[in-house]
């Protein structure tokens, strides 16, 4: 097996997003244009030192801490205080606000299992004595699926897969790579890397997520027009539950009744804990060649991709931002779009072997400007090539100066897009009404199908000191607003326990009543993850 140092990760600052010496503060220019936006806001309550947090749920007795130490050796059990903060929950924006207050939860105690017969081992004790199990991957859930609730249980156990990591296996012929689950996806590709593949996985989390984070989620990366979303990624794997462990994917294709891969993920750890995955990758791109393009509006836009993807001229990447979103991309990159006052802008991509990418390349160009699309300045595509996973780290420096961002997706048909678009715009806009507060809603699409595409808005908000409870309103009323309208709760930030109630909503009392059947028999005594996904009876 083929491992990185123990060590490959950089530790996630706690309060905020990724690296700490990586974090910055507001550039000038965002603090001019927030203030033309929203005016005033008030300061930001101060982060406490971590040190100072107090905890209100208790940590695991010791008889819980000696039964875990048995399962996976003592070195490997932490119940201290700043571990199980560190492991409180994931980095949406509420969870981010979470980590201001001077109470906070969190789980009573971190294993780190090395083996999946650890993992196991883990599971049994749990059962026995009545502990809730949350799986954690990278920590980056944006959906509260690693709430330390421990449902009806005693208490908490985070299972960090930290040290379940490295390549298994690699096959060459058939394109197949196989990772322990809790490999974060830079080292996956480090590892693929050195044997010239890749997986081509990028979600804006990607510095820090991990393979089994994203098949629990369903995670959709950056160039899934050309490679697909996560779980298309995904040919085998095994997941070691309560009642034992399954190996799932024997063939390329199969006829052997429903495909239970599929149950697996998105299953966001209620079923059991993914340890290994199997996935298709591909040899490293050796052409990766950029363009920008401008429409005159959102739907001329929004019109051009869908024909590209119906086509399936191939581009890996193919984005269009709205108005919105437009000029406040422009403002950042500074002069580079000036010429670009009205209209939207496009990012697209195309990778692959450097004598076929040219000609889809080609193809594509041919049907963006059939479709009334300008090409634009090139580095407009390479400046967000260059920002593309800075984004977090600046939602940070907002949040510090007192500004409320955050983002939600769904997704429709093509055919329903604008109305669903509207319907969001117009219930954040009325929501942020109701609260007396300034923002700025922007939107994009990144996810492209024959059949429709997703659409990904960035709320900018002067919610007020404490906008916790404000944006929980707002987020419900958008909830609903999506459901009426035809879109998905989530097109890849999953359910967790944010969208759980609405759920049944999108896939009927029968589908619901299907999930807690497969939970019942797979962990009959439910301590898997107990709040997330499946909303309780
Ligand atoms: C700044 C930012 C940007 C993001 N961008 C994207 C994006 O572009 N696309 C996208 O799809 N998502 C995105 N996300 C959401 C998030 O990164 C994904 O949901 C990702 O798949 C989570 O992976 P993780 O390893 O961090 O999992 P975690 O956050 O640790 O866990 C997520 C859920 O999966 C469960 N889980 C984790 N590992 C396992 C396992 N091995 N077995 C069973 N259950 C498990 C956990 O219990 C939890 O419920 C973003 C999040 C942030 C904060």
């Amino acid at each position: 097996m083929s491992t990185l140092p123990e060590n490959e990760r950089i530790d996630m600052r706690w309060d905020g997003w990724g690296d700490p010496a990586r974090a910055h503060g507001l550039p000038g220019g965002v603090k001019l244009l927030l203030t033309a936006v929203l005016g005033r806001v008030p300061k930001a309550p101060r982060i406490p030192r971590l040190a100072d947090v107090r905890i209100s749920t208790p940590p695991l007795a010791d008889a819980d801490l000696d039964a875990l130490a048995e399962a996976v050796g003592e070195a490997h059990v932490d119940a201290g205080h700043d571990v199980r903060l560190l492991h409180a929950g994931g980095k949406s924006t509420p969870d981010l606000l979470r980590r201001r207050e001077a109470e906070q939860v969190a789980p009573g105690a971190v294993v780190l299992p090395g083996t999946e017969g650890e993992v196991a081992a883990v599971l049994a004790v749990a059962g026995e004595r009545g502990l809730a199990v949350v799986p954690f991957g990278g920590g980056t859930a944006v959906t509260g699926g690693l709430a330390p609730d421990a449902g009806p249980h005693r208490g908490v156990v985070s299972l960090d897969l930290r040290r379940l990591t490295g390549l298994v296996a690699f096959d060459d012929v058939d394109q197949e790579a196989t990772f322990l689950a809790g490999t974060t996806a830079p080292a996956a590709e480090t590892l693929l890397a050195e044997r010239g593949f890749e997986l081509g996985h990028f979600p804006q989390s990607f510095e820090f997520a991990t393979l089994g984070g994203f098949a629990a989620m369903r995670s959709s990366g950056q160039s899934s027009a050309g490679y697909g979303r996560f779980d298309a990624m995904v040919t085998g794997l095994r997941a070691v539950t309560p009642t034992g462990a399954l190996d799932l994917g024997r063939a390329p294709g199969s006829a052997a009744g429903p495909d239970l891969v599929r149950w697996f993920l998105g299953s966001e750890g209620t079923f059991g804990v993914t340890t290994r995955l199997r996935l298709r990758v591909h040899p490293a791109p050796e052409a990766r060649l950029f363009d920008a393009w401008t429409f005159r509006s959102f739907a001329a836009g929004a019109d051009a991709l869908r024909r590209v993807a119906q086509l399936g001229t191939g581009p890996t990447v193919i984005r269009l931002s709205d108005e919105e979103e437009t000029a406040v991309s422009l403002a950042q990159v500074g002069s580079i779009g000036r010429a670009l006052t009205r209209g939207c802008s496009a990012v697209v991509l195309h990778e692959g072997p450097a004598d076929l990418t040219p000609a889809r390349r080609e193809a594509t160009t041919r049907v963006l400007r059939e479709a009334g699309g300008e090409q634009a300045d090139a580095k407009l595509a390479a400046a967000w090539d260059h920002g593309r996973f800075k984004a977090p780290y600046l939602r940070d420096a907002l949040l510090a100066h007192g500004v409320f961002c955050e983002t939600l997706e769904t997704a429709t048909t093509w055919s329903n897009l604008h109305a669903l678009k509207a319907a969001v715009t117009t219930a954040l806009a009325r929501g942020f009404a109701e609260e007396r507060a300034k923002n700025r809603i922007l939107c994009h699409i990144s996810h492209v199908y024959p059949t429709g595409a997703s659409l990904y808005f960035t709320v900018i908000a002067g919610l007020g000191p404490e906008p916790l409870e404000p944006w929980g309103r707002v987020k419900s009323q958008v909830n609903d607003t999506i459901m009426a309208a035809g879109g998905t709760i989530s097109h890849h930030h999953g359910v967790g326990t944010d969208h759980a109630p609405w759920l049944e909503h999108e896939i009927g009392s029968a589908g619901i009543r299907m999930l807690r059947a497969v939970q019942a028999e797979l962990d009959p005594a439910g301590i898997m993850n107990p709040t997330a996904l499946i909303p309780r009876p």
